[in-house]
C-alpha cells in the first residue's frame, strides 16, 4: 500500500513537461481570479481548440456529430464543455467537474464610507476564512458594475506592477494585549473586514462659504467618475470581489511547488480543461462543467443545484438527433463523473489533524476520495466499490500515479463537494483532484508533479471505456 514520491519516478523529459503545465496554470490562476474571469479564460481555449458556443449551433440549426465541440456559457460564472463521442449520448458521458469560485471578501451594496480620515469599503466574506489572515495583506479589486442603462463596467485594481492596492488594517502590537487573548475566530471579526481605498481630500470643488463634509470619500467617488464612469449608487448593482494581490509564484527552494490565489478550486478547473481541450474523439461524450457557488453550497442559478447542466445535456441531445426525455434520462443516469475538488495535504506542522495512512501528500499524485462529508460520513457521496475499481484500472493502464485520502482525522471536521448533487441523477460520481497546504488561506500551496498527475489522470478518464 506504500505510494512513492512521484518526482522520484520521473525521467528527465517528463519532469521538462511537468514544469511547463506548472507554468501555464501558474498563468491561469494569475489571470482568472473570479468565477467570471476563469469563464472568460476558458472560452477563449476552447475556441482556439474550435470549441462552438452552444447558442450558435441552436441558431444555425447544426447537427452535431461525433467529434464536435459545443460550449456553453451561464450568467457569466458557469461554463460547460461537450464533446460528442462515438457512443449515442445515451450511454452515458465521461464528465470532469471543478468549480471557479473560491473564498474571497465580496464588496457590500452600500460599502463606500469615510472613518478617521480615510475612505473604506464594507465587505461580506464569501465561503470558509480564517478572517485575520485577511488583514495586512495587498488586496486587489476584480468584478464588474452594471449600470441602469444596461451598460456593464468591469474593473480590475491591484493585478499590474504601477496598479495601486487596498488593503484592511491591524492593529500594531503594541497597542493589542486585548486583541491577543480574543478566540482566533474572532481576532478580527466579519464586521472588520473594512477595505482602505483612499485618504486624500477631495480639493478645490467646494461651494464658496460652505465647509464641505467627506471630503476623502468624494475623492473617491470623483477617481470612480472619471475612472469607470460609476457613481455611488452603482454600487447596488455591482459584483466586487475583494481578492489576494499578485501573481502566483514558484514555492520552495526547489521550486516544486506553486503558491497562488484561489488553487480551491481553480488547480481541478485547469487540469480538467487542459485534459478536455487535448482530447481526442472520445467513445463516450466528453463533459467538462466548471461551476460556480461551491463554497456557499451549490446553490443559485450557478451553482451545482441548478438545472442548467441537465439543460444543456438536453440542448445538445437534441442537436444530435437522438433526443427524448427518456433518452435524456437515461443519459444522465449512465454517467461517469469526476467531481474534482481539492484535497488536504498532510501538513507536518499540524500533524495532529491528520491520520496518516488516509492522509494525501504533497507529490504523492492524483487524489481519489471515496467520501468526503462530516462525522459519520454525512453529506458524502461515498462512491460504489465497483466504480473505483475500474478507475483503478484506468489510471494504472495509462501510467498515473494516484493516491487515495480523507479530509483528516474522523471527528475532526468535514467538507463536502458537488458529487453528491451530480450523483441524485444516480450517476457515477467519485470525489478526486490534488491536494493542498493552506487550503482556503489567501496563498494555497500545490505540488507541480500532484497537477501534473491530475491532468494525466483526467486524459486518462476521458478515454476511458466501461463495460455495460
Ligand atoms: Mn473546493
Ligand atoms: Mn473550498
Amino acid at each position: 500500500m506504500e505510494r512513492k514520491n512521484v518526482w522520484e519516478q520521473y525521467e528527465e523529459e517528463e519532469i521538462t513537461r511537468v514544469l511547463k503545465l506548472a507554468e501555464r496554470y501558474r498563468e491561469f490562476i494569475s489571470e482568472g481570479k473570479t468565477e467570471r474571469e476563469c469563464v472568460k479564460l476558458a472560452v477563449r481555449m476552447a475556441e482556439e481548440k474550435g470549441y462552438q458556443r452552444l447558442e450558435d449551433a441552436v441558431r444555425e440549426g447544426k447537427t452535431l456529430k461525433t467529434g464536435d465541440k459545443v460550449y456553453g456559457v451561464h450568467r457569466g460564472k458557469l461554463v460547460c464543455l461537450f464533446q460528442i463521442g462515438e457512443e449515442p449520448m445515451e450511454r452515458g458521458m465521461n464528465i470532469l467537474g471543478a468549480h471557479i469560485d473560491s473564498p474571497r471578501l465580496d464588496i457590500k451594496q452600500n460599502p463606500l464610507y469615510e472613518d478617521g480620515e480615510t475612505a473604506l469599503l464594507e465587505t461580506h466574506y464569501y465561503g470558509g476564512i480564517k478572517k485575520y489572515q485577511w488583514a495586512a495583506i495587498p488586496l486587489a479589486l476584480h468584478g464588474v458594475v452594471a449600470k441602469k442603462d444596461g451598460s456593464v463596467a468591469e474593473i480590475t485594481v491591484g493585478e499590474k506592477e504601477n496598479d495601486p492596492v487596498v488593503g484592511i488594517s491591524d492593529l500594531l502590537i503594541h497597542l493589542s494585549g486585548e486583541q491577543m487573548q480574543k478566540k482566533a475566530a474572532v481576532v478580527v471579526e466579519g464586521e472588520n473586514l473594512n477595505i482602505i481605498v483612499g485618504s486624500r481630500p477631495l480639493k478645490g470643488e467646494e461651494e464658496p462659504g460652505k465647509e464641505e463634509k467627506e471630503k476623502i470619500k468624494k475623492g473617491i467617488l470623483k477617481l470612480l467618475e472619471e475612472n469607470y464612469g460609476i457613481e455611488e449608487e452603482d454600487f447596488l448593482s455591482a459584483e466586487l470581489e475583494a481578492v489576494p494581490a499578485g501573481a502566483a509564484r514558484d514555492f520552495g527552494l526547489d521550486k516544486s511547488m506553486v503558491m497562488g490565489y484561489g488553487q480551491d478550486d481553480r488547480i481541478c478547473a485547469f487540469t480538467s480543461l487542459m485534459a478536455m481541450l487535448e482530447a481526442e474523439t472520445p467513445r463516450y461524450t466528453s463533459v467538462c462543467l466548471l461551476t460556480d457557488k461551491e463554497e456557499i453550497g451549490s446553490v443559485g442559478a450557478t451553482g451545482m443545484h441548478s438545472r442548467y447542466f441537465e439543460n444543456m445535456t438536453a440542448e445538445v441531445m437534441a442537436l444530435t438527433g437522438h433526443y427524448s426525455e427518456l433518452m435524456l434520462r437515461r443519459c444522465l443516469q449512465n454517467c461517469h463523473m469526476l467531481s474534482s475538488d481539492v484535497s488536504a495535504a498532510f501538513d507536518p506542522g499540524y500533524a495532529g489533524a491528520f491520520e496518516k495512512k488516509n492522509s494525501a501528500y504533497l507529490g504523492h499524485g492524483m487524489v481519489f476520495n471515496k467520501y468526503t462529508g462530516s462525522r459519520g460520513k454525512s453529506g458524502s457521496n461515498d462512491a460504489n466499490a465497483e466504480y473505483i475499481g475500474s478507475l483503478r484500472r484506468i489510471m494504472d493502464e495509462a501510467g498515473v500515479f494516484w493516491q487515495t485520502a480523507e479530509l483528516g482525522k474522523v471527528d475532526q471536521g468535514g467538507g463536502g463537494t458537488i458529487a453528491y448533487i451530480a450523483a441524485n441523477y444516480g450517476m457515477d460520481v467519485i470525489d478526486s483532484g490534488v491536494a493542498l497546504l493552506n487550503m482556503h488561506c489567501p496563498w494555497e500551496v500545490s505540488s507541480k508533479a500532484d497537477i501534473y498527475e491530475a491532468y494525466k489522470g483526467y486524459k486518462a478518464f476521458l478515454n476511458a471505456s466501461w463495460e455495460k
